[in-house]
């Protein structure tokens, strides 16, 4: 299954995207966590994604498109794919697109996590994660970025609800819930819960 999991930044994507790939069988690809460990690598693409992730802007679309090319052509993921935090813009939607029918394929689902957003902004200012063993904020979480970031989720990212919606590929998860509710709803909606029938896609 080839799957693309949008949402804003701080709905939950990255766990459930671990959980519900983990359940597809299929590998997650976070191109967050790909710059992150770009960045901690000290490579170049690092070094070049760094400045835009520091402000919280977007990094650009000719070399993230790359990365992900690169990406989906691994042999792990010629199977399928959960891609979460990419495409962001609908040029880098068109993009992926393009790639996938190069490689004969298209997109089977795009699930959009829905967290309003008070929600979000107390979500991102709590959130902390584990680096050599100790919990800190990632700096894009600081609160001036956050607000920033939401902005360019807003400008950039949220028109792809509708470019999806009008390719009939779009199921809205309400993802206010424990992280056991959020991933039941979504794998309803990929026809992929265990007390569905196989392969029907369920109202969410
Ligand atoms: P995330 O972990 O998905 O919140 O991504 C963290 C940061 O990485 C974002 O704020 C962007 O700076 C950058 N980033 C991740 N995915 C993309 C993408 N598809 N396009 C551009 N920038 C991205």
């Amino acid at each position: 299954m080839r799957v693309v999991l949008l949402g804003p930044p701080g709905a939950g994507k990255g766990t459930q995207a671990q959980i519900i790939a983990g359940k597809l069988g299929v590998p997650a690809i976070s191109t967050g966590d790909i710059f992150r460990a770009n960045v901690s690598g000290q490579t170049e693409l690092g070094r070049k994604a760094k400045v835009y992730m520091d402000a919280g802007d977007l990094v650009p679309d000719e070399i993230t498109v790359a990365m992900v090319k690169d990406r989906l052509a691994e042999a792990d993921a010629a199977g399928g794919f959960l891609l979460d935090g990419f495409p962001r813009t609908i040029a880098q939607a068109e993009q992926l697109r393009a790639s996938l029918q190069e490689l004969g394929h298209g997109l089977d689902r795009v699930l959009e996590l829905v967290v309003d957003e008070e929600e979000l902004v107390r979500r991102l200012s709590g959130r902390r994660m584990l680096v050599d063993g100790q919990m800190v904020q990632r700096d894009d979480d600081k609160p001036e970025t956050v607000r920033h970031r939401l902005e360019v989720y807003r400008e950039q990212t949220a028109p792809l609800s509708g470019f999806y919606e009008d390719e009939g590929l779009l199921a809205r998860i309400d993802a206010i819930g424990s992280v056991e509710e959020v991933t039941s709803r979504a794998l309803r909606a990929l026809g992929a819960d265990t007390d569905g029938e196989a392969g029907q896609p369920a109202a969410v």
